[in-house]
């Protein structure tokens, strides 16, 4: 069965998966989407004996029905390789009867890793489909994890150039260090004054900006966009929570039909949509818990059907959820509106005029299988260290957001349904954070590199190779900007 893709405000459809790709945003600013979800025709018992490359290709398969077998088969092996510290590429650890998806075993410990180490070899392999002759440019606004690892997935990627934008004091030191260092002769980083939503929003001014699309292709430039709006960033992120269903019925953790329910730590909505796709396709998930931290937007949307943005932007200590616009939200609009672009139009536009919209009766009812809560600061960091107390095991702070919040819903709901969490980061990626949370006297003190040591030894895993790496590397990029010499800075770049 072929699957098209089409905007969710109307203007395109009928547009082929490879196409999809290669646009990243639709003509009319809206996200493409697929006609309709695939079914999950492999059986569970099948896919629990897959490898991951194997589970990935059933799933992509389905959605990608305009790549060939090989296309697909290659763009998975360059991917899912020894970029990844662990074979399974996303192994599960049980701790406190929650079962941790680690999504952090990539080149840049964090979970975009998994869909940002193969969307540059789709994307290459869409161009050469459709014949695209300029050179593809990549702009990504990232929070923090967004900008390395789409970097370190387009580095020397022939027929590609990068340019990411990032909140100059929105970063861990961490992040920072880790895109400033970045290699590659077609990457570049800058800094921008302003906070993650200024330059999501510079971003994608750029892309709606025809005059300046135009002059580009002269030139012989392409835009395209890693940003998690990109259909070939989300649908990678769909394998693993089919391959954590599976691997937990291999492990007779579950029985194959059991409900399992998902928490996901949500910035842009990416990560827990894809979880909403998987479960469309038939996997049997229950509830959808979305986990925010102060920047709670989606919970408020989620009890109340009012998407209100107008509110003070605050910097936490999980920063790659520090989001105020969740660009992804649009693709679940689309859906619970009964693939209404009409409808999906008008919320984006009032959210455009007035930073706020209201979705109706009909539309909330649909939203049913999601809730959504949020954890302080002070509950992360709480959680943290209980975990530490308890297991040994530690949450890095983003992952903590979503284990307070999953431990509030279990202790109000008595559902007791088992429960995958998606471990989003490393706790190497946010040290000083995590160990400030377990002991502050201990280690504040300390130096990054210093800590680092100290997070080894406590809880007895090795220091991530991304991270030694960081350690020596020089500073390669160090460009700083306002938000309105975006597009100046991106023609100096191509000049
Ligand atoms: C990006 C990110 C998130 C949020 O994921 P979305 O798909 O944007 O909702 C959560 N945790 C970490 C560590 C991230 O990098």
């Amino acid at each position: 069965m072929e699957i098209l893709y089409k905007s969710t405000r109307g203007g395109e459809q009928g547009v082929t998966a490879s196409m999809a790709i290669l646009k990243g945003l639709a003509k009319d600013g809206g996200l493409f989407v697929p006609a309709q979800i695939p079914a999950l025709d492999v059986p569970v018992e099948t896919l629990a004996q897959m490898s991951y490359q194997e589970v990935a290709y059933e799933v992509m398969s389905r959605f990608f029905t305009d790549f060939t077998e090989e296309e697909l088969k290659e763009c998975i092996a360059k991917a899912y390789d020894e970029k990844f510290d662990t074979e399974e590429i996303a192994p599960i650890t049980k701790a406190e009867d929650v079962y941790f998806l680690e999504l952090f075993h990539g080149a840049t410990i964090a979970f975009k890793d998994m869909a940002l180490s193969i969307l540059p070899h789709l994307l290459t392999t869409a161009a050469r489909k459709n014949h695209a002759k300029n050179e593809i440019v990549i702009l990504t606004a990232t929070s923090g994890d967004t900008g390395k690892a789409a970097m370190a997935g387009f580095a020397d990627v022939p027929g590609t150039r990068i340019i990411v934008f990032y909140p100059k004091d929105g970063v861990s030191p961490v992040q920072e260090k880790q895109m400033v260092t970045q290699k590659g002769e077609n990457t570049c980083v800058v800094a921008i004054r302003g906070n993650f939503d200024d330059a999501q929003t510079g971003v994608k001014n750029i892309f709606n900006d025809k005059a300046f699309a135009e002059e580009l292709a002269k030139d012989g430039f392409q835009f395209s966009s890693a940003n998690s709006i990109n259909i070939g960033r989300l649908i990678p992120q769909v394998v693993y929570y089919v391959y954590a269903y599976a691997s937990l019925v291999r492990n007779q953790e579950i029985q194959n039909g059991d409900i399992v329910n998902v928490t996901v730590p949500t910035g842009n909505f990416g990560n827990i949509l894809a979880a909403f796709y998987a479960k469309q396709m038939g996997l049997p998930i229950g509830k959808l818990i979305c986990a925010s931290n102060e920047n709670k937007v989606l919970v408020d949307f989620f009890r109340t059907g009012v998407y209100d943005k107008n509110r003070p932007f605050i910097l936490t200590t999980s920063p790659s959820m520090d989001i105020l616009i969740s660009s992804n939200l649009e693709r679940l609009i689309y859906w619970v509106a009964g693939q209404s672009p009409e409808k999906t139009k008008a919320c984006m536009e009032r959210l455009q005029s007035s930073g706020k919209y209201e979705i109706d009766a009909e539309m909330r009812e649909q939203l049913k299988d999601f809730c959504g809560d949020y954890a302080s600061e002070e509950e992360t960091a709480a959680r943290i260290a209980s975990m530490y107390e308890n297991t040994g095991y530690v949450l890095d702070t983003h992952t903590a957001v979503a284990a307070s919040v999953c431990e509030k819903y279990r202790k109000e709901t008595k559902d007791a349904t088992p429960m995958i969490l998606a471990s989003t980061a490393s706790p190497y990626k946010f040290t000083r954070s995590v160990l400030h949370a377990i002991d502050a006297a201990a280690y504040d003190g300390l130096g990054d590199f210093e800590q680092m040591d100290e997070l080894s030894r406590i809880s007895n895993t090795e220091i991530p190779r991304a991270i030694e790496e960081i350690r020596t590397a020089p500073v390669r990029h160090n460009t700083v900007c306002d938000v309105d010499q975006m597009a100046q800075v991106v023609r100096d770049v191509l000049r």
